[in-house]
């Protein structure tokens, strides 16, 4: 069972879709096992932290702009390669555990689309795994 998502993103975010992620396991009826959340752009990743300080957002892209600068040195003709190199330090994935039919996530934890190429039309998948 995988579930599609779309999102309308900015040009470069952190959208909350641990609401959509609990809607699909609602829906798969599993009660235990294991998701993966998966993102299939280059430019774009899936990643679980803090949801409740939006300010939290803010400082991972203010550290990963400064971690990942454009580069004079790029060869990539369409002139996007940090944001090439931030999804891939991001990840494209998160495996979830569902317990009680929900993802055990901890107090502070969200699951978020990290855009780092945006404005664009984006997806993501939830696929649930065996027990
Ligand atoms: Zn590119």
């Amino acid at each position: 069972m995988i579930f599609e998502y779309t999102l309308n993103t900015a040009r470069e975010d952190f959208i909350n879709i641990t609401a959509q992620t609990g809607e699909a396991i609602t829906k798969s009826t599993i009660k235990e096992g294991t998701a993966l959340v998966y993102c299939p752009h280059t430019t774009a990743g899936i990643t679980i932290n803090e949801n409740a300080d939006p300010d939290v957002v803010r400082d991972m892209l203010f550290g990963l702009a400064k971690t990942f600068p454009p580069r004079p040195e790029f060869r990539h003709a369409e002139g996007n390669s940090a944001a090439h190199l931030k999804a891939s330090a991001i990840g494209s994935s998160v495996t979830l555990i569902i317990k009680n039919g929900k993802p055990l996530l901890g107090t502070w934890q969200g699951i978020y689309f990290c855009e780092f190429d945006g404005p664009r039309n984006r997806k993501f998948f939830v696929k649930m795994l065996a027990g």
